[in-house]
């Protein structure tokens, strides 16, 4: 019997093999021979369009005993593919991953026990939170649980685990952070008692190996999870929960481009399950889907403990002239009354290493990254000129234009910089850096979180890294360097990012003490978003945003899909470009605007040029846009990426 075999590789389609008279049913993982060897396939759903006569079947080898993906997996991987116009069998590498683990045993000791449960009680609030969660667990339904940092969002949404997993079933929780799931594993652990299985891309294959068949084996119950967890083969899933729903760490932007969040949302259609989306400020698409009542919400007011959120106060840096310092003398007199109580600071900005710009001050040379459009920064640390997006690092000495070598100036503020200026103001305190480059291994991390706990630091430069889910026990003040809100012009979400960044910051604040304070330095103390944001109203800014976005035809309102065609030749690549428009433009309803360099546009060597296509939001075009892009004859020199719902634009 004919039979259809999707392979995890490159193809959008299944190859037909003869079942070799072995009973299959689709879902059912088989070997067959394909070329020079073997692979492992998943039987597929029969195919429209019948085969050429004239070509050779080949047989089935055998069906790996044990193994199946269920029907509804089955289904999520066609509209995953269809959804983000990603090759079938590529999304379907993603559910098998390496297939060592079809030739290799593991052992069997899924779940390490024997922790200690540490008691928890909900509060008034927080009960009333667990039952408007708590909906029948066979049916698909979107509930978003809103509250602010400290309100204890989390232990709402254990006890639902909790209540599914006593049913036999699964559940998964995604997090927006890989770093963020040893933090939350100790928290899973003192609730449940067991270790929950951990799923990111930098778990080693073993592991891998052991957590992928207990999964399909129904024998691990609660997995916490990156991304790529989404693609897991569940057998019995009983709810997804999305932590921090608004993090746009959710969008995976190379590779297999594709939204975690929403496809966590149609893999809960497609499974009909219940869907938690957690959150203390909603992402603009949430926000309209509970204002449609897509949605259901429920918000908890109150901080768990009743603390209150931080003061706020803005230092205006027109007033404050602080020459070629970034911390201005009104600020050191707050920060001083927080250092006398023994509390710790932080200091907040947004830039990695020293000096975002390298400028020669007698020839004006600015030392700009070879493989990119980018300004190389200047890091301390490893004194070389360092690029953020390919990672090149030189030196920075250079032949003067006008004699000798270069004397360069560095520009502007980095973590590196503030941490300099910090010392010498603070001499008698302790101070470190909290930014990716500081913690790139796990035992940095580790010992930097406990040198904070030990009260061992008592101040911290911070990328926006840290404004992601940690817990400062003694961590009352902030102070944002260079507050500023006027964002890229090319970026049509940046007062989204903004209002979810300052957002989650103060949140990072007096989550254990009634006095605490942010400090907003800034050159605009006019400025509404920042204003509001001090008001804390934040909802505000996302019912402004989303009349800002229906006026100008943007999404949620509209959907977009960006294709970027990149060369090693800028002339190519607008070229190509060109003609990739004038026959998307055969496509009814769809709008194509376009070509444009990037803002960015040489990234990697590569020129990029961007089109934009935008259609109406009930409407999905990606097929025929696929089955176009599929007829075209696209030379060798030039790559497309098809993004869809971007958020990077650059
Ligand atoms: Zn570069
Ligand atoms: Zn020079």
């Amino acid at each position: 019997m004919k039979t259809e075999v999707l392979l995890p590789k490159v193809f959008n389609f299944s190859f037909t093999y003869n079942s070799n008279n072995i009973p299959l049913k689709t879902g059912d993982l088989v070997e067959i021979p394909f070329g020079q060897n073997t692979e492992i396939g998943v039987v597929w759903k029969k195919k429209n369009e019948e085969l050429k006569k004239n070509i050779k079947i080949k047989k089935v080898i055998k069906k790996i005993e044990n193994y199946s993906l269920n029907y509804k997996l089955v289904d999520f991987v066609e509209w995953f593919s269809s959804y983000n116009m990603v090759p079938l069998g590529l999304v379907l590498r993603m559910v098998l991953g390496n297939k060592d683990k079809f030739t290799k045993k593991v052992k069997e000791n899924f779940i390490k026990l024997n922790k200690k449960k540490e008691k928890y009680k909900l509060n008034e609030e927080q009960k009333k939170a667990f039952k408007y969660l708590d909906v029948a667990d066979n049916k698909f339904d979107v509930s978003v649980l809103q509250g602010t940092t400290g309100s204890g969002k989390t232990l709402v949404y254990f006890e639902r685990l909790k209540k599914i997993i006593k049913k036999n079933k699964q559940v998964l929780v995604l997090l927006a952070e890989i770093f963020l799931t040893n933090e939350f594993k100790f928290r899973f652990e003192n609730f449940f008692g067991y270790e929950p299985a951990i799923w990111h891309s930098k778990i080693t294959p073993k592991n891998k190996r052991k957590i992928w068949k207990g999964i399909i084996e129904n024998k691990i119950k609660l997995v916490i999870g990156a991304r790529s967890a989404l693609l897991l083969p569940f057998k019995k899933l009983g709810v997804i929960v999305v932590d921090e729903e608004h993090d746009t760490s959710y969008k995976q932007d190379e590779g297999v481009i594709y939204n975690a969040r929403d496809m966590a949302i149609s893999r809960a259609s497609f499974e009909k399950i219940p869907i938690h989306l957690i959150t203390s400020i909603p992402s603009v698409e949430t926000y309209n889907n509970i204002l449609k009542k897509k949605y259901r919400h429920f918000k908890i007011l109150k901080r768990y403990n009743n603390f209150p959120l931080p003061k706020t106060k803005i230092v205006n840096l027109n007033i404050n002239k602080i020459n070629d310092k970034f911390i201005s003398e009104e600020t050191i007199h707050y920060v001083e009354e927080y250092l006398k109580k023994n509390e710790q600071v932080l200091f907040f900005i947004n830039r990695r290493g020293y000096a975002p710009f390298i400028i020669c001050n007698k020839c004006g040379f600015k030392q700009i990254c070879s493989n990119c459009s980018m300004y190389l920064t200047f890091h301390k640390s490893k004194n070389k000129a360092v690029c953020h997006h390919c990672g090149q690092e030189k030196e920075i000495k250079n032949k003067c234009d006008k004699e000798g070598e270069c004397n360069f100036i560095m520009y502007g503020p980095g973590v590196e910089k503030i941490l300099d200026e910090v010392k010498k103001i603070f001499p008698n305190n302790k101070v470190e850096i909290f930014s990716s480059d500081y913690t790139r291994k796990k035992e940095q991390t580790t010992e930097l979180f406990k040198k904070i706990k030990n009260n061992e630091i008592d101040i911290l430069i911070g990328t926006q890294m840290i404004s992601k889910g940690f817990n400062f026990l003694k961590l009352n003040c902030i102070v944002v360097v260079d507050a500023d809100f006027s964002g890229r012009g090319y970026d049509l979400r940046a007062t989204e990012k903004n209002i979810q960044l300052y957002h989650q910051l103060s949140g990072r604040a007096g989550r254990f003490s009634s006095e605490s304070l942010i400090i907003y330095q800034t050159l605009v103390p006019a400025d509404l978003t920042l204003n509001e944001l001090i008001k804390n109203n934040s909802e505000k800014l996302l019912k402004n945003e989303l009349i800002i976005r229906k006026k100008n035809y943007l999404p949620p309102f509209v959907r977009l899909i960006a294709i970027i065609i990149s060369s090693n030749q800028y002339n190519l690549s607008i070229k190509g470009a060109k003609e990739i428009k004038t026959q998307l433009k055969r496509i009814e309803n769809i709008e194509v605007m376009g070509p444009v360099d990037s803002p960015l546009l040489k990234i990697k060597k590569k020129f990029r040029s961007r089109l934009l296509l935008r259609f109406k939001s009930n409407t999905l075009i990606q097929k025929k846009v696929t089955k176009l892009l599929n007829s075209l004859k696209i030379s060798s020199k030039i790559k497309l990426t098809v993004d869809v719902d971007p958020i990077n634009f650059s």
